[in-house]
């Protein structure tokens, strides 16, 4: 079967890392293009405007969009308006507001429009979900800690407004939660630190509100030295679940699980394998939760200051 032609728009870290890679082992995909302003692909066609690339080339029809959120909504509006399926980076948006508006013109335009949650695509979550599932949780904890000095080096936009702070990459240990957590949760309370010299928070801690009474909480923190630590526990009357590794890990009771069978390898390739199943059929795929909690702790944490942030 022909390949399908897709653009990448925003060729930075996590492009380079995992979009190219993903798109040149697809059996669905064909890199056709690229739109950057400082960067070049090799062996593609390269352009500096997206609005160029469009006229450039009618047989693209999917645009995968990899810049951070802020300016995305602007470049998904345009492809969508062009007649294009769009395929957005987590999290799907600067605001809620926008990715509502994204979603309505994708459905009046008859297009795709695909937010992607890469870390619920991690190897046992799926697993992890079904195991979860009528089980009588008693505490479900999230630990999620990392470098941002290891991860986004000198990436300014995330301590600028809309770059989330911490909940850049703590909204996907949300995306992981609000997957495998069978009943729906709300944010009750939250403490956000925010550097002396920056507009979104380092750290956070959240409680939440479950329907039979768990235990549920998260602490994040981008501010840490050491191993990363991308960790899910779930205590449950039948068992303690524990997904390590950002969900590549799954123990029950203390014994790690085989990995799962069927499933593509890694995270992007699944993304861009869901992607071509729902051009195929015709549907989109947009779900906010992981960003709702994120704006709700924005809206509800009480904030602290700490010590300025630098490099
Ligand atoms: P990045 O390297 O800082 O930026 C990606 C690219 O976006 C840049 O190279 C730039 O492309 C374009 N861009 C940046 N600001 C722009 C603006 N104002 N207008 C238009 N284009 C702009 O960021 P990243 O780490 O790849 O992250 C991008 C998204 O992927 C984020 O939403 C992030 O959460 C997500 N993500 C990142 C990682 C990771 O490990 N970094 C992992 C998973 C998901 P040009 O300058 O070349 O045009």
């Amino acid at each position: 079967m022909a390949l399908r032609k897709i653009a990448l728009v925003g060729v930075g870290k996590i492009a380079i890392d995992q979009h190219i890679p993903s798109l040149a082992k697809s059996d669905d995909w064909e890199l056709a293009a690229a739109v950057s302003r400082h960067h070049q692909v090799e062996g593609v066609p390269n352009y500096k405007s997206m609005d160029e690339m469009l006229g450039a080339h009618p047989e693209i029809e999917v645009v995968s969009l990899c810049m951070p959120p802020v300016p995305r909504f602007e470049y998904a509006r345009a492809a969508i308006a062009a007649g294009r399926h769009v395929m957005l980076e987590k999290p799907p948006g600067a605001t809620l507001s926008e990715v509502y508006a994204l979603e309505a013109l994708a459905r009046d335009a008859g297009v795709t429009l695909y937010a992607t949650w890469h870390s619920r695509k991690a190897a046992q979550v799926a697993t992890a979900k079904a195991w979860l599932m009528g089980k009588a949780i008693e505490r479900f904890n999230v630990t999620w800690k990392e470098d941002v000095r290891k991860w986004h080096p000198n990436q300014d936009w995330v301590f600028e407004p809309g770059g989330m702070g911490i909940f850049d990459p703590g909204i996907n240990a949300l995306s992981i939660v609000t997957e495998i957590l069978p009943d729906p949760i709300h944010l009750t309370g939250a403490i956000l630190k925010f550097p002396a010299n920056r507009d979104t928070p380092i750290a956070a801690d959240l409680d939440f509100y479950h329907p039979h009474g768990a235990n549920v909480s998260a602490q994040m923190n981008w501010d840490h030295s050491g191993a990363d630590i991308w960790d899910i526990e779930a205590v449950c009357k039948e068992g303690v679940l524990k997904l390590e590794k950002g969900g590549g890990v799954l123990l029950i009771d203390g014994t790690e699980q085989p990995g799962a069978i069927g499933q593509l390898d890694g995270e992007y390739p699944q993304l861009y394998a869901d992607m071509a199943a729902l051009v195929s059929s015709g549907a989109s795929e947009v779900d906010l939760r992981p960003m709702l909690h994120v704006s709700d702790a924005l809206t509800l944490g009480k904030r602290q200051q700490v010590s300025a942030f630098e490099w």
